[in-house]
């Protein structure tokens, strides 16, 4: 069966550097190719919301989807600003299955840390958002890359992979 591809797009401040490194983990725990998008989008001021000062993840995962091209299964957006649902003071990103697009921001991973352990907070996060894509739930192993961080120490706790019935699940989930 030949691989799913997905589109990795910048929304504003993320390097194409943050992007290429996503590659590798999404190959090696997903089974993804992923390729970078030549676009890169601006800070996504359509989705700010004044009174929280914050962006609606709903709004940017709409705008990525137009990115999509013949061929590309599922697109991943990269953002620095700080990212929100309504029932949630924020998150670290959000994915929307039925739409094949998912998001996550470094607003709330960057302080204090250096650009490796930004980076692989990152790499975590972008499996876990699009493990969602593709079907998987949340898991409640807090070792698990499935495991529904609340704080960027939740993420330094994870590994970058699934658990075993997470990787079960996700070979299911493929047939
Ligand atoms: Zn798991």
């Amino acid at each position: 069966m030949p691989q799913k591809l997905l589109l990795l797009a910048s929304l504003g401040g993320p390097p194409p550097t943050l992007l290429k490194d996503l590659e590798e983990p999404l190959a090696t725990h997903l089974g993804l190719s992923a390729v970078v998008s030549k676009a890169v989008l601006s800070r996504p001021d359509y989705a700010f919301n004044k009174d929280r000062a914050q962006y609606h993840c709903n709004a940017i995962l709409r705008r990525l989807v137009t990115l999509l091209e013949p061929g590309q299964a599922m697109v991943l957006g990269v953002t620095d600003v700080d990212l929100f649902v309504p029932d949630s003071p924020f998150v670290f990103g959000e994915a929307d299955r039925e739409a094949h697009a998912a998001v996550v921001s470094t607003a709330k991973l960057r302080a204090g840390v250096s650009a490796d352990q930004l980076r692989r907070r990152v790499q975590v996060e972008a499996v876990n958002q699009v493990g969602h894509l593709l079907g998987l739930s949340y898991c409640e192993d807090s070792r698990c890359v499935m495991f529904l961080a609340q704080s960027p120490g939740d993420i330094d706790r994870k590994q970058q992979g699934l658990c075993n019935p997470c990787r079960n699940e996700l070979a299911k989930l493929r047939r």
